[in-house]
């Protein structure tokens, strides 16, 4: 892998060449959250084949994909897409203290009875 600074610009003529795929999605919603997840992180990214209405005569449709258009991005946006990707963590739980029901710790209050979770 290829890392180059921020303030390395000499690349920037052959920006589009140096584009990478960092993911293909199963959908496109899932490439559209990831797009938006880098786009937060000021990652410029594109979606690739993002078009999948399929018209008459259009090529098989292929899986939606992000592309990078810096390398120097490559290694956060992996970090990013494979914590999307990752199999549900098992989140931390708190019980309530008033019911006894089991909430996600980033619960406030509790789902059951609405007593303040501590
Ligand atoms: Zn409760």
């Amino acid at each position: 892998m290829q890392l180059l600074l921020p303030g390395q610009t000499l690349r920037n003529k052959r920006q589009l060449e140096n584009m990478r795929k960092v993911y293909e999605a199963d959908s496109l919603i899932d490439a559209q959250l990831i797009l938006d997840m880098l786009e937060n992180v000021d990652i410029a990214a594109i979606l690739v084949n993002g078009n999948l209405s399929g018209g008459l005569g259009e090529l098989p449709v292929s899986p939606p994909e992000i592309w990078i258009k810096r390398d120097f991005d490559e290694e956060r946006a992996c970090r990013i897409i494979r914590d999307f990707d990752a199999p549900q963590k098992p989140f931390e739980e708190i019980s309530c203290h008033q019911c006894g029901e089991i909430n996600p710790a980033s619960f406030e209050i509790c789902w059951n009875c609405h007593a303040e979770l501590l």
